[in-house]
């Protein structure tokens, strides 16, 4: 219209929209799911205002709740709800003009996968700009929306592939009292999402733990006979069994004296997820699909599964229900190395009501855990940023922490599932005998190493922040070593193998297994079968420089000084030294001469085996691998 305002998109929402739009090859479907669950984000919001700042949100009668209506003729699919709503200015602030900070982060990704592989558009709910998913089905999007602080219902409108957005007043004035209503202009292939059936379909599919009834207008053709047609209205028959009576009239009545039937259209509201909320049900009767699909309604994806769950209640002081899950791909934000952009991925619910999922629920290094907490103890009305700071927060939380790690370690205790009719491995000896080897049970790859090997930087990350839970995250962790042969062990597994006189944990830092396997340190340890671990992730330098042992066996980093085999003979050892440091006085005094300010000094080593010579670290300064970090770091 005449009178609309333009609006420029930002630059970096216009190039995001650009490849959305031209994103053919894509599943298309997941537009649904963000629209919906931006109506029930909406929901959300208003309940949650009508409960904390009473005045302006003045909780009135109109029910919560998610249309999908549609035009088949003008090939229109609307989702409306009845939730907070927006203002002129929230529209132009929510909707284009500021960038979020996933935008980037999303073309990125985008970039990453090719954009046309599974990970590509179907994430765009993860990165903050599911809104704009419409625009995968429709080539005109209409946004009317009435907010309860202003009197204006304003109509936000975009059209394929402009850099612009347009808003203006709704020429139809005030339809809706709360509430937003949002109406795709279907593309011409996509005009089949504008029927029930495959609108109940997508909606079961996705969004069936959305917790705000959610309902599709049913459109049902009947003949009726037209009784404006037919004077003398047949007599009712007696009684006779429902569902066939309607078929017998018709075909009775068809013989006997025809009647002029005309077609009605009759339009009800079907609600597709009429479900008790999943986590208020009783772990017994729910299914691991079901489990699954709840996951990957809080992911907000479907093509990665979760790798583990656990689901308890939990009764004391404060008591509350809880789901939580471990996902088995490190989270995008994650993925990127910021951990700082902490999001929480818990939801808190206080009887069912989402109170918020920002509440730092998890320490940041588990922040990739996913799931909701629901309570009952807690009074609905309470503001946040009080609740934040409350004991009840902490109670919960630490409760929380405590059940993740715990659920870590049942998982890091479970073995490989045994696969049904798996063959029996064959063997051709040199001979040509074929001897058949049983395979063992124990023997497939550990799902707790494979995930482990993908979140083990959080794990360590917990070793830094977590004190009070040090002990049982270092239960979890794995190492290669030196004896391991490329396998994975845990500490305690390796204090077991310790050698009797060794009472020292051995480790050796490094960029990866394969160069700290060439280290020269390594030789006299090989020599006496005495294992090393790996540490072989820049963070082990972080923790390892601040944890000293491992219930109460000491950490010593053999690339140091100071590092004494204790099943040798001491005087020996030392005579043996005092005798070659006489010998060799000429060359060390010569080597000090020639490095001069660069070393600190030259000393004979009795742990070198079969290298000349190597350059170590002090005890208490950097050690080489940690210098390499910084630099890295630095450049
Ligand atoms: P996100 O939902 O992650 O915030 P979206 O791109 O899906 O990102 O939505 C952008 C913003 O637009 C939302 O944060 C919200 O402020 C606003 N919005 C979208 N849909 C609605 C709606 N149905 N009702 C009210 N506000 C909405
Ligand atoms: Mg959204």
């Amino acid at each position: 219209p005449a009178n609309a305002e333009n609006y420029q998109f930002q630059a970096e929402v216009h190039r995001m929209l650009d490849i959305v739009v031209n994103s053919l090859y894509q599943n298309r479907d997941v537009f649904l799911r963000e629209l919906i669950s931006n109506a029930s984000d909406a929901l959300d919001k208003f309940r949650y205002l009508t409960l904390t700042q009473g005045d302006q949100y003045k909780g009135d009668d109109i029910p919560l709740k998610i249309e999908l209506d549609y035009d088949k003729d003008a090939g229109t699919l609307t989702i409306r709800d009845t939730g907070v709503g927006m203002t002129h200015d929230d529209m132009i602030q929510n909707l284009g003009t500021v960038a979020r900070s996933g935008t980037t982060k999303f073309l990125e990704a985008l970039k990453e996968s090719g954009g046309e592989t599974g990970g590509g558009v179907e994430q765009i709910g993860q990165f903050g700009v599911g809104f704009y998913s419409a625009f995968l089905v429709a080539d005109r999007v209409t946004v009317a929306s009435k907010s309860p602080l202003s009197d204006d219902q304003n109509i936000w409108e975009s059209v394929n592939g402009e850099s612009e957005f347009h808003i203006y007043a709704d020429p139809r004035g005030k339809t809706m009292d709360r509430g937003t209503e949002i109406t795709l202009h279907l593309k011409d292939d996509c005009k089949y999402y504008a029927k029930y059936e495959k609108l109940n379909q997508l909606a079961t599919h996705y969004s069936e733990f959305v917790v705000h009834p959610i309902y599709i207008k049913k459109v049902t053709e009947e003949e009726v006979e037209d009784e404006d047609a037919e004077e003398d209205e047949p007599e009712e028959k007696p009684e006779k069994p429902e569902g066939e009576e309607d078929l017998e009239v018709e075909e009775e009545e068809e013989e006997e004296k025809p009647k002029k039937m005309k077609t009605v259209t009759t339009e009800t509201w079907d609600e597709v997820n009429s479900k008790q909320a999943l986590w208020t049900r009783s772990p017994e009767e729910i299914s691991d699909d079901e489990y699954q699909s709840f996951w990957h309604s809080l992911n907000g994806d479907e093509f990665s599964n979760a790798t583990y769950w656990t689901h308890f209640n939990a009764e004391g002081n404060i008591n509350f229900k809880s789901l939580m899950y471990m996902p088995s791909e490190i989270p995008p934000e994650l993925k990127s190395g910021s951990v700082d952009q902490f999001t929480s991925g818990i939801r808190m619910y206080v009887r069912k009501v989402l109170i918020s999922d920002s509440f730092e629920l998890m320490p940041r290094y588990l922040s990739f855990v996913k799931g909701v907490v629901d309570s009952d103890d807690l009074p609905l009305n309470v503001n946040r940023e009080t609740l934040q700071e409350s004991k009840i927060i902490a109670i919960i939380r630490k409760k929380l922490v405590r059940k993740t790690l715990d659920m870590f370690k049942e998982f890091s205790k479970k073995k490989a599932p045994k696969e049904e009719d798996e063959e029996a491995e064959a063997e051709i000896g040199a001979d040509g005998t074929v001897t058949e080897t049983e395979k063992d049970e124990d023997d497939g790859p550990s799902p707790y190493l494979e995930w482990y090997k993908k979140f083990s930087t959080s794990l360590k990350l917990g070793l830094l922040e977590d004190n009070p839970n040090r002990k049982r995250l270092m239960k979890l962790l794995r190492f290669q070593t030196l004896k391991s042969d490329g396998e994975y062990i845990s500490l305690d597994e390796y204090v077991e193998n310790m050698k009797e006189w060794q009472d020292e944990i051995y480790t050796l830092a490094g960029a990866d297994a394969d160069t700290i396997k060439k280290s020269p340190f390594l030789a006299p340890f090989g020599e006496k079968d005495v294992d090393v671990i790996f540490m072989d992730e820049p963070i082990d330098e972080y923790w390892g420089g601040q944890i000293k042992d491992y219930e109460s066996t000491k950490f010593t980093d053999i690339s140091r000084e100071n590092v004494k085999f204790k099943d040798e003979d001491e005087d020996l050892v030392k005579r043996r030294e005092k005798a070659y440091k006489s010998k060799l006085k000429p060359l060390t005094k010569w080597l000090k001469k020639l490095y001069e300010a660069s070393i600190m000094r030259v000393a004979i080593s009795s742990r070198l085996g079969s290298s000349p010579a190597i350059v170590s670290s002090t005890q208490y300064g950097n050690s080489a691998n940690m210098e390499r970090i910084l630099r890295a770091q630095t450049l």
